[in-house]
């Protein structure tokens, strides 16, 4: 039997901006060995996320900057493929942290186990898994929405946001969505069944938004920043709550955003209208909520009161142009790279 291809990505270069394929180098390498204890995992879809954008810079951050010449970083659902650890079989489908690699080696920590009877085994990279939980812990744990109240989020198409507008739903709030396009904002009011949706890239973009929300915004869940916190901002009602999860419009800046300067105008409206502003990083939440959001969550995808939405690429080479749309707003739902097919 032939020895299957076994590659990685790299970061090559850090980006200017917005990355660009030089950026990234596809390498081909010998299959890892079976570590002592350990698994050998064949990685069936590989995560495309936001944050591995802040992992290209060497800046200080939350987490350390991905090494020049270093795996890009990420989860991915893998199979394993040989055990040397107790608990694990040939077979078993895995969330790990294996980066952007076709086969990795584990030490078996940091795994964990998925059920692929309980629900597709690519939830849990996106809707059940750290974007659904960290729509969850940042809508129920900081916005908490009371019935009635109107809740706001961008980049509602994707894993993160088209999860915080249904939950808004289900917990009695008004959803409203923001969204790049047309057919997302279709897609965000026909298939995740928000109140209205608000194409961002329109010219009366904040006209619009104050149209679809005439008794002003009590959550907004930031995923964006830029134009679309300006357009926010003065529709914030006292006493609202901003979740600060995401501000993919400036992960590519290169200097001091084009427009106004947004903090006097942010700064005046915290102060007089009482305003709660909360960052978070969704691991700070999870040995707490995790369980509980699984088991919510899990039940409401599983009998339809929780739609999701995937993205999937083919083949492992193309994971950098993938996330390269990613950033640009390509993707429509979660963005995933199907790197072997399961079960082969
Ligand atoms: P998405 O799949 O929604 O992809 C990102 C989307 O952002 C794009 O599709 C695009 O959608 C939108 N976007 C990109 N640039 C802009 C822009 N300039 N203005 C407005 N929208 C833009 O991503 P996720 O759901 O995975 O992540 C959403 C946010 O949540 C990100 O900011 C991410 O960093 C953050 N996040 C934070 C975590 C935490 O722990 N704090 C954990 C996970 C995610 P469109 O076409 O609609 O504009």
């Amino acid at each position: 039997m032939s020895e299957p291809a076994v590659k990685q990505i790299v970061l090559a270069s850090r980006p200017k901006g917005l990355p660009t394929h030089e950026n990234f180098r596809l390498q081909d390498v010998p299959m890892p060995e079976l570590p002592q204890g350990g698994l050998l995992l064949r990685v069936l879809y590989l995560s495309l996320d936001p944050y591995m954008r802040g992992r290209m810079d060497d800046r200080k951050s939350y987490a350390k900057p991905a090494s020049i010449g270093g795996v890009m970083p990420g989860e991915s659902v893998s199979e394993v493929i040989a055990s040397d650890q107790a608990g694990y079989a040939v077979g078993d489908i895995v969330l790990a942290h294996s980066g952007w690699r076709t086969h990795a080696a584990s030490a078996g920590a940091a795994l964990c186990k998925l059920d692929p009877a309980a629900a597709p085994i690519t939830t849990g990279l996106g809707v059940l898994g750290m974007p659904g939980f960290t729509a969850y812990a940042g809508l129920n744990l900081i916005g908490k929405p009371k019935p009635g109240e109107t809740v706001v989020v961008a980049a509602a198409s994707g894993p993160v946001g088209s999860l915080v507008g249904q939950l808004a739903k289900l917990s009695g709030a008004r959803a409203v969505g923001i969204a790049g396009g047309s057919e997302k904002c279709r897609a965000v009011v026909e298939e995740f069944r928000f109140d209205a949706a608000v194409d961002h890239r329109a010219s009366d973009f904040a006209e619009k938004l104050a149209a679809a929300c005439p008794n002003g915004i009590d959550v907004y869940f930031e995923n964006v920043g830029g134009a679309v916190w300006q357009a926010v901002l003065p529709l914030l009602n006292p006493f609202a709550r901003v979740p600060v999860c995401g501000l993919i419009a400036q992960y590519n800046a290169t200097g001091p955003a084009p427009g106004p300067n947004l903090l006097p105008a942010t700064m005046r409206e915290v102060l007089s209208k009482s305003l709660t502003l909360r960052g978070y990083i969704n691991y700070e939440f999870a040995a707490e909520h995790f369980a509980a959001f699984l088991r919510t969550v899990g039940a409401a995808v599983a009998d339809g009161r929780i739609r999701y939405r995937e993205d999937v690429t083919d083949g492992f080479e193309n994971a950098p142009a993938a996330f390269i749309g990613m950033l640009e707003g390509r993707n429509f739902g979660k963005a995933l790279v199907r790197v072997a097919p399961s079960g082969s």
